[in-house]
């Protein structure tokens, strides 16, 4: 026993660590990649095993045995297992977590990776019962029972129940324990041979387009590339062709897009230009689908993945070409657990597998533009729109000098009308969803509040509801206030509202609103987006979502409602981030023949980020943000991370935070600043106080250095166990 080896396994806790077991006995040695069963504490857990080793720190009496060996060949590949170890590092995040955001749910369950399908049936009993007497006495367990006697003996697989009878396990409970029905297991059909599908030239690129293909083509081995163009400047086409080649070289390409809302436009041109299906991952599929798909890339058979944010992860062997799709949206980040950004790591995982990146944006982030600068990046320009398509005509309506109704004004009014009269369409911006912002009493001034979070409450009008957009919480619209009982209002507007001044302006108009609130169901994304881009509405109503990468051919007018609140920010990307929205909600407009208009309202008028903004573009706005940042050593030009903490009472969640100050200041470093600890801006959410604390480098090593140590600290620290924490490594947001 004494010279047995030790397996280290990943296992998904809160811990930065690894854990020693002892292989199963008489049993082939797993290796590193593959699933085991393991004890863990008075449980059983699935685990990944990263390595083995000789010795353990571990007392040898102590050291617990591997009950079973999941996989006979391992999940992850040695280069699945970098890429996940290089993020538990520089996200100082449990190894164990961010395997389990790697993998799809059914396999992190122990599911075996070709076994996938669960099916419902009925048995000889169940087809043999009187379903008469049943209805009357169990009707829900009457109609499971027709619905499975009518699909036969395969029966049919739980997904498909679900969206038959939503609530169908309830009634199974039953059936299953008089042996009515039946569970059983089956392998998920196989992928679907690749189609013969036909495959349709694209345009001539034009000399911009072709010099961006060239300089990519020319790379081999590991290089960065930047591809900054302009909206509707033909970034797609570029990526089309290398990946062409990159398929036809018998390899695989992963793209990555912030969307899932992004996918079916861009799979449909995929599929008709390139002639193959891509696998696709996203958080709209069923943990089946996610399965298929995910072991579709894993085995080769997919020659191209798209996905968001956790495709990233996605094993490929043959991995020849990774593209970040609107490589500036914050969506690549993720905001909770484990705060990785996939933009972030596709270059790091090209660089592992010594293969080209491709980031896209027509407003690149500040970061991306200084690696250009810095010669790390190649920067290739797409300065105009491809084809016939001309630049948008933009103007402001100073809303300090036009009246406004609703939130529109006249000559916003007026654009609009002109637009639907020559059979234009029309975008209305608001990245405010519900009806309005904010419900207050017409008598005291009292506004309705979150009772949770330091929040106000928005007003939905269709449901008549008082709705929390931090913490989900709701309550019903009440007309009175609750302080002094006078009438209540709405004040400010939301989409909802929008849409209805517009019906009651424009009544002969479709009009339609897609935001978070009317695209709840599977699916109603992309039908939504399907009906707009086939001009099936003169007015579209939305939030962000209706900003990012989509492509409406008749889309003539955009209006930007209100601009103002990014003017003011106090987080120092607040500019950056209001030249990306505004740049990429304008792009929506004329990108195809018809000349596009966009309009935006602002009370501030006379602020020099418009006149930047109109004069220079995103450009030039860009150009002087990072004159900015350089002088007030914002990144790009240092790195940050944030320690966050929350607990139900304020002085735990500070306390935390000064333990973690402490240690810092312990080992004092020339390069490091360490600011706060502070209150979070909304310093309380969802019934939590949160606070947080700063730290700024101007390198990265002696912040990473810091972290580690504060982690091991505080995973050691009983006093540290008051409050929740977490490390967020280059944070998006932080005011
Ligand atoms: P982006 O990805 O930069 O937004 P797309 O690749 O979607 O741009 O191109 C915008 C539109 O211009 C599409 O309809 C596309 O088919 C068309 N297009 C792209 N490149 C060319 C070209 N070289 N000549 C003509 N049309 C083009
Ligand atoms: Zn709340």
């Amino acid at each position: 026993m004494a010279d047995e080896p030790i397996l280290k396994v990943a296992v998904s806790v809160p811990l930065s660590r690894e854990f020693d077991y002892l292989p199963v006995r008489a049993a082939a040695m797993p290796s590193p990649g593959s699933r085991v069963l393991v004890p863990f504490g008075r449980r059983r857990r699935i685990g990944i095993v990263t390595g083995q080793s000789k010795a353990s720190d571990f007392p040898a009496a102590k050291l617990r045995r591997c009950l079973e060996v999941v996989d006979d060949e391992p999940l992850l590949s040695a280069a699945d297992l970098r890429l996940i170890r290089f993020t538990s590092g520089y996200y100082h995040h449990p190894i164990g977590e961010v395997m389990a955001a790697a993998l799809p749910a059914l396999l992190r369950q122990g599911k075996a990776l070709a076994a996938t399908r669960t099916c419902i049936a009925v048995t000889a009993a169940g087809e043999a019962a009187d379903v008469d007497a049943l209805t009357r006495r169990a009707p829900r367990q009457a109609e499971l029972i027709c619905l499975l006697r009518d699909a036969g003996g395969n029966g049919i697989d739980t997904d498909a129940l679900t969206e038959e009878q939503p609530n169908w396990r309830r009634a199974a409970r039953p059936l299953f324990e008089k042996g009515l029905i039946t569970r059983f297991e089956i392998s998920a059909r196989p992928r679907a041979k690749a189609l013969e599908l036909s495959v349709q030239p694209g345009p001539e690129l034009n000399p911009a387009q072709q010099q961006a293909v060239n300089a990519i083509r020319e790379q081999t081995g590991f290089a960065a590339f930047l591809l900054d163009g302009v909206t509707g400047s033909g970034k797609t086409e570029v990526y089309l062709r290398v990946m062409a080649d990159v398929i036809a070289a018998g390899r695989q390409v992963l793209i990555l897009v912030p969307e899932i809302g992004l996918t079916p436009q861009l799979v449909s041109r995929l599929r008709n230009r390139l002639g193959i299906d891509p696998a696709v991952l996203h958080s709209g599929l069923t943990d089946v689908e996610r399965l298929v798909a995910w072991r579709a890339a894993r085995d080769g058979t997919a020659q191209l993945v798209v996905g968001t944010r956790s495709a990233v992860f996605t094993p490929m062997p043959e991995l020849g070409l990774v593209i970040v799709d609107e490589e500036h949206d914050q969506s690549l980040k993720q905001q909770e657990g484990l705060r990785y950004s996939a933009r972030d790591l596709a270059i790091v995982r090209a660089k592992h597998r010594d293969i080209a990146v491709i980031l896209g944006s027509a407003t690149p982030t500040l970061e991306s533009l200084q690696h250009c600068r810095d010669g790390d990046y190649q920067h290739l320009l797409l300065p105009e729109r491809a084809g016939a398509a001309q630049p948008p005509s933009i103007r402001l309506v100073d809303l300090s000098r036009v009246p406004c109704t609703d939130g529109l004004s006249e000559p916003l009014l007026a654009a609009i009308a002109a637009q639907l009269d020559t059979g234009g369409q029309v975008l209305m911006f608001l990245n405010r969803r519900g009806f309005a912002p904010t419900l207050i009493c017409g008598s005291c001034g009292h506004i309705a509040e979150c009772r949770r979070c330091d929040s106000r409450m928005t007003v939905h009008a269709r449901d008549r509801s008082l709705r929390c957009h931090h913490c989900g919480a709701s309550r019903a619209l009440e007309e009175h206030c609750d302080e002094c009982g006078a009438a209540v209002r709405p004040l400010g507007e939301g989409t909802e509202r929008l849409e209805e001044t517009l019906r009651l302006r424009f009544p002969d108009s479709r009009i339609k609103r897609i935001d978070s609130d009317t695209t709840q169901q599977k699916g109603a994304i992309a039908a939504a987006l399907a009906e707009a881009e086939q001009g099936g509405a003169d007015i579209l109503v939305g939030t962000q979502m209706l900003s990012k990468g989509h492509h409406f051919p008749k889309l003539s007018l955009v209006g930007i409602v209100n601009a103002d609140q990014g003017l003011f920010g106090t987080d120092f990307r607040a500019s950056e981030r209001l030249a990306q929205s505004i740049v990429q909600v304008a792009g929506r407009a004329g990108r195809e023949n018809r000349r596009g208009e966009v309009v935006i309202q602002t009370a501030f008028p006379s602020h020099p980020f418009w006149r930047c903004l109109l004069e220079g573009g995103y450009r030039q706005l860009a150009d002087a943000a990072l004159a900015e940042r350089e002088q007030s050593r914002w990144p790009p030009f240092s790195r940050l991370a944030l320690i966050r903490s929350a607990a139900h009472r304020q002085a735990d969640a500070h306390a935390l935070l000064d333990i973690a100050k402490r240690h810092l200041l312990a080992q004092p470093s020339d390069e490091l600043r360490v600011l706060g600890p502070v209150d979070a801006p909304m310093a309380r959410r969802a019934g939590r106080y949160r606070a947080q604390l700063l730290l700024q480098s101007s390198s990265r090593k002696p912040l990473h250095a810091a972290l580690a140590a504060v982690r091991s600290a505080l995973e050691n620290d009983p006093a540290a166990r008051k409050a929740r924490w977490s490390i967020d490594v280059d944070p998006i947001e932080l005011f």
